[in-house]
């Protein structure tokens, strides 16, 4: 069986191929695996150190259609992580988002087309559905996305769509709450206020604090996925699965558990203006996924600890791309 993983040198990514290439995965153990990325500031191949040599490396864009065409096909499982993926850096300027979030994906699934891919996985984000202050979105609800970067992911999750209603392409689509876990670029959250209170600075923390999110260790995240690439054949052209977190918790509450887990208090917290257009709350309802088989197995106490364990054992890693990010600002 062969692989490609797009975007496999990001977080979520390079997790998935760190777990596919030690054999975490049973269903596609010995599967030959193929990484394309584009190496953007959010991508490195320090992730994939711990498995380095496993697998086949193409540094590119996924939104160049000649490359795909001599790289897509000889693969049995095409799964696409690569994205602009940080809402921040979309309100500052969105054009890289809409190309690869939206190019990238009708790139991708017309070089799957053409090759006749039979599993596809393209992985998406809760955010797309935009903000709901009670309850939780069914598969089905409609997209309403508020930020460039939900924007741009909707836009391709459309495109996906598109291509398995118009010509059956087996693509599934995941969508999916906060990831935290290592290797996390320090521009998000749980990095950012992490290693932040370990350097003494203070964290910026946005608007009231009430926003609301659910958080998942990307293993689990990444356990989902593997669910949905294992079943891609046999679903429905264009399914849509939610791989919902287990931690629905305010930036205040989130707040409070780093500043603990750091031994830091509240004087280090420092309020900022609210993002723009900042969503309220997500939430997925995941009873699809469970119901085949699927359960997150890491708590939010257990995998925040963790966490926060390596980003101290891991200054080697985030050190040089904090300072590289803050030096490019
Ligand atoms: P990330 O920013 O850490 O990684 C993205 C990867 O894509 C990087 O390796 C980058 O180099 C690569 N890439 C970017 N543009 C590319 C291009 N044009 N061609 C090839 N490669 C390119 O993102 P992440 O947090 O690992 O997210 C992975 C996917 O999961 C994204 O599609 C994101 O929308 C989705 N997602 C993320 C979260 C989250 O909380 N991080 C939650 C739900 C869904």
């Amino acid at each position: 069986m062969r692989v490609l993983v797009a975007g496999g040198a990001g977080f979520i990514g390079s997790h998935y191929v760190r777990e596919l290439v030690s054999g975490g995965y049973e269903a596609f153990a010995g599967a030959e695996v193929t990484v394309l990325d584009k190496l953007t500031y959010a991508g490195d191949l320090a992730n994939l150190e711990p498995v380095a040599g496993r697998f086949a490396f193409v540094h590119g864009d996924v939104c160049n259609d000649e490359l795909l065409a001599h790289l897509v096909p000889g693969h049995d499982v095409v799964i696409n992580f690569a994205a602009e993926s940080h809402v921040d850096r979309s309100i500052a300027s969105a054009g890289e988002f809409v190309r690869t979030n939206v190019q990238g994906v009708q790139a991708l699934m017309q070089a799957c087309l053409d090759a006749g891919t039979p599993r596809i996985v393209q992985v998406s984000t809760d955010e797309v559905y935009g903000s709901i202050d009670a309850g939780s979105w069914a598969e089905d609800a409609p997209l309403a996305p508020n930020s460039p970067y939900s924007a741009a992911k909707a836009g391709g999750d459309m495109i996906a769509r598109a291509y398995a209603r118009t010509h059956g392409l087996p693509v599934s689509i995941t969508r999916c709450g906060n990831n935290y876990g290592p290797y996390q670029f320090p521009e998000k959250v749980i990095p950012l206020f992490a290693t932040n209170l370990m350097d003494g600075r203070t964290v910026p923390l946005y608007g009231d604090g009430g926003n609301v999110r659910d958080w998942i260790h990307v293993a689990d995240h990444c356990r989902g996925i593997q669910l949905v690439a294992e079943r891609a054949g046999e679903s429905e052209p264009g399914e849509v699965f939610h791989i919902a977190g287990t931690a629905e918790l305010t930036n205040l509450e989130l707040t409070e558990r780093l500043l603990d887990a750091l031994g830091a208090g509240w004087d280090r917290v420092e309020r900022v203006a609210d993002r723009k257009g900042h969503d309220r709350r997500y939430s997925l309802d995941d009873a699809k996924l469970r119901g085949l088989g699927y359960a997150p197995a890491i708590g939010f106490e257990e995998g925040l600890a963790a966490t926060v364990r390596w980003y101290e054992e891991n200054r080697d890693w985030w050190e040089p791309l904090k300072k590289r990010a803050e030096d490019a600002r």
